[in-house]
């Protein structure tokens, strides 16, 4: 790839307007519901409100809550609105991250840093997760040297309770569970966590960055949604990010905790430092106001009435994707997802060969493994694509069970190397150096020289 020379002067605002929207070209067409992840758009008036909360903020920084008082005023306004929702009382404090990984990374953190305080004879702390808790736990604990283990789930790819009970050892500082699970959709039994923790003297956290601004309006429509939030007496904090189903812009999270004194482990303080008395709430330093803003604006547009709107509209979405495959032979769901997020298997075809034949038809698809799927999150951006997504899938399954050999090469051959080679250490070295090159030299993204 070319090296770009840092420009001697400036180009005219037309022209880097027009290359941006050249560049954009090559990505996934999120506008027309093409992909099934990282991008939540609930349509022009959401959108365009949030667009320009964010524009008046545009150069506000919540670094410092002295400076930027409305700042201060917007994230704890949008705390308490979320503390309401997950059945919060006035104790229940938090913070406003970057995202969920940086809200998962802080709750990690504070139990960390609460156990050093609290229960300073633990040395080595651990915590107990399911397997299908997000990456990001896996980063935190890998950050902040606390040790993961992992605990299987059952058939319906919830957490298996007494799995997780039996891995607790006289380290453990906390348990965590996901409402719902990103791999597949599905809610762990958050309410036995809750009794777990409470029974072993643990801290709960509950990933909610997916289902914490669409659960509670799927059980309010009737949906087959347990308890999941601080309504539990064991669950100590929740993480739930605005910049998914809340339609934020991307950049902001929510992280909740029981109450304030839990709360201070989060925070890092430095009062030596030359450049002032330092306190910073999160992993970032410079905290941008924009998208704060727009998870306010947003909060505040749609309320409850108009969240419940645009759940009923995932739901039908949803619902007639569903229909549409498990009318296909070929596939199988895996466990019952009640919300828009979900994820299929074969047992007749290989699913990395199906994504490749969704990709030629224009689907940016994710593929997943133990055990190998596809994942779909299902937004507003869906609505009326449901039949165009099916028709193709069905072309698509007729076309590998025909023609396997057109999809050896893509995805097959990726994830066929990835199993041959049992050290995950490995994997994990090879899928930083491909992913270095590619960053860096652009390309298929590749473990050449893995097997
Ligand atoms: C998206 C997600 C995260 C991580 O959030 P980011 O905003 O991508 O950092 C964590 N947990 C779950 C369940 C998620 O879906």
């Amino acid at each position: 790839m070319g090296r770009s020379k840092f420009p001697q002067e400036g180009a005219a605002r037309k022209e880097i307007l027009r290359q941006l929207d050249e560049y954009q070209q090559a990505d996934g067409d999120w506008k027309h519901g093409k992909t099934w992840s990282l991008v939540y758009d609930a349509g022009e008036e959401v959108t365009s409100l949030a667009q320009e909360a964010y524009l008046k903020y545009f150069h506000t920084n919540g670094l410092n809550p002295f400076v930027f008082q409305s700042l201060k005023r917007l994230e704890t306004e949008t705390l308490s609105m979320a503390a309401d929702l997950f059945h919060g009382d006035e104790a229940v404090a938090g913070s406003l991250t970057s995202g969920g990984s940086e809200s998962i990374l802080m709750a990690v953190k504070t139990y960390r840093d609460e156990a050093r305080a609290r229960k300073p004879h633990i040395t080595q702390p651990e915590a107990v997760v399911p397997v299908t808790a997000h990456a990001a736990f896996e980063k935190a604990a890998h950050y902040f040297g606390v040790k993961l283990l992992h605990a299987p789930v059952d058939d319906t790819f919830r957490a298996d309770i007494a799995a997780v009970e039996r891995l607790i050892t006289p380290n453990t500082i906390f348990l965590a569970g996901s409402a719902p699970q990103y791999p597949h959709g599905v809610i762990d039994p958050i309410a036995a966590l809750s009794d777990l923790a409470l029974r072993h003297n643990l801290r709960l956290h509950v990933d909610a960055c997916l289902g914490g601004f669409t659960l509670p309006f799927i059980k309010e429509l009737g949906g087959a949604v347990p308890a999941f939030d601080f309504e539990l007496p064991g669950v100590s904090s929740i993480s739930a990010d605005l910049h998914k189903y809340a339609f934020a812009a991307k950049g902001v999270s929510a992280v909740l905790y029981r109450d304030a004194a839990l709360r201070e482990h989060q925070y890092f303080a430095y009062g030596d430092w030359p450049g002032g008395l330092f306190i910073s709430p999160s992993a970032t330093g410079t905290r941008p106001g924009g998208a704060i803003a727009s998870a306010w604006a947003a909060l505040k547009f749609l309320g409850r009435k108009g969240y419940l709107e645009l759940t009923r509209g995932v739901l039908d979405s949803t619902k007639k994707l569903l229909d549409g495959i498990r009318a296909i032979p070929e596939l199988f769901l895996l466990g019952e997802p009640p919300a828009g997020i979900f994820a299929f298997g074969s047992h007749a075809l290989n699913v990395h060969a199906l994504a490749d034949a969704l990709e030629h038809r224009g689907w940016a698809i994710d593929q997943q493994v133990n055990p190998a799927c596809l994942h779909f999150m299902v937004t507003p951006a869906h609505a009326g694509v449901e039949e165009a997504f099916l028709d193709h899938l069905r072309a698509a399954v007729e076309q590998v069970k025909a023609q396997p050999e057109l999809f050896a090469q893509g995805s097959v051959a990726l994830y066929g190397m990835k199993a041959q080679v049992p050290d995950p250490l490995i994997v994990n070295q090879f899928i930083k150096s491909a992913y270095s090159r590619f960053m860096t030299e652009g390309g298929q993204f590749s473990f050449e020289g893995l097997v």
